[in-house]
C-alpha cells in the first residue's frame, strides 16, 4: 500500500515537472516560430515573451494551447491577443527601462506582464471587473509587483499617473479618444486598434512630438470592441 502511494506520487509530480518543461519549450518555440520569423527583432521584447508564462494567463481548460499562433477566449467575450501582435505591439511602443506605460484592456493581464518584465511601471485598466480581478491575481501571484491593475472605463486614461512613455490600447475604438492622446508624454508612442467593432480595424501608431501629433497606418488587426461605461 505505501509503495504504491509513493509510485502514485512520483508519477503525479513526474507528469507535473513534464508539463512544466513543455510549457518552457512551447514557449520558445512560439517566440522562434511566430515572433522572430515574422520580423520582431527588438531584443527586450523577446526576451519578455520568452520570459512571461502565458498559460498562467488562460483558463485552465486553454492551458495546452495557451502557446498556439491566435488568440484564445478568456471569459466574458472576451479574448488574450495572439502572441505575435502583443509582441508587434510592445515592439513599435518602444518600451526602456524607467518608463511608465498605459494600457487600456487588462483582460488576462498578459500584455501588461509583457510590458511590466521592460518597465519600470505600467497602469493597465479593465471595464470588466471579475476579469480585472484575476488579472490583478495573477500578476500578484507570479509577482509582477510593477504592474497595477485598475477598473474603470479607459476612455479617460489614468489622469493621476500621466504624463505615459507609452499608451497600449487593446481594444478596438471607433476613434481616438482624446484624453488619451492629451497624456501622453512629449516623444511619447500610442498603439491602439482602431475601426468598427467586428469589422477590420486598422492598428495606428500615434506619435506625439511637441504640439505635433502623427498617426501611421500599420495593419488589419481585429480586436474585441473597445466599450464604455452607461
Ligand atoms: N490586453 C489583453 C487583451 C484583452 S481584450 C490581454 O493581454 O489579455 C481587450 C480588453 O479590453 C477586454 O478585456 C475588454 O473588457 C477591455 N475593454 C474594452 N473596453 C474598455 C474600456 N473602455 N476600458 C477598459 N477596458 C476595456
Amino acid at each position: 500500500m505505501n509503495s504504491f502511494l509513493i509510485a502514485v506520487f512520483f508519477t503525479i509530480a513526474g507528469i507535473h515537472s513534464a508539463a512544466a518543461q513543455d510549457f518552457d519549450r512551447m514557449r520558445e518555440n512560439m517566440v522562434r516560430r511566430q515572433i522572430i520569423t515574422r520580423g520582431i527583432d527588438h531584443q527586450p521584447t523577446l526576451e519578455a515573451m520568452r520570459n512571461v508564462e502565458r498559460h498562467h494567463f488562460v483558463p485552465e481548460g486553454q492551458r495546452r494551447r495557451a502557446y498556439d499562433d491566435g488568440p484564445a477566449p478568456i471569459g466574458y467575450g472576451q479574448t488574450i491577443s495572439q502572441p505575435y501582435i502583443v509582441a508587434y505591439m510592445t515592439q513599435l511602443v518602444d518600451p526602456k527601462p524607467g518608463d511608465r506605460v498605459l494600457e487600456i484592456g487588462a483582460g488576462s493581464g498578459y500584455q501588461a506582464a509583457v510590458l511590466g518584465e521592460i518597465v519600470d511601471q505600467v497602469y493597465t485598466i479593465e471595464i470588466i471587473p471579475e476579469l480585472g480581478h484575476r488579472a490583478g491575481k495573477v500578476l500578484r501571484e507570479l509577482g509582477y509587483d510593477n504592474v497595477e491593475v485598475l477598473i474603470g472605463d479607459g476612455y479617460y486614461g489614468l489622469e493621476e499617473h500621466a504624463p505615459f512613455d507609452a499608451i497600449v490600447v487593446t481594444a478596438a475604438a471607433e476613434y481616438i479618444p482624446p484624453p488619451l492622446i492629451a497624456q501622453l508624454k512629449d516623444g511619447g508612442k500610442m498603439i491602439i486598434p482602431v475601426g468598427s467593432p467586428f469589422l477590420v480595424q486598422t492598428l495606428m501608431l500615434v506619435e506625439k512630438k511637441g504640439e505635433r501629433i502623427t498617426t501611421t497606418n500599420l495593419m488589419p488587426v481585429r480586436f474585441v470592441p473597445f466599450t464604455r461605461k452607461n
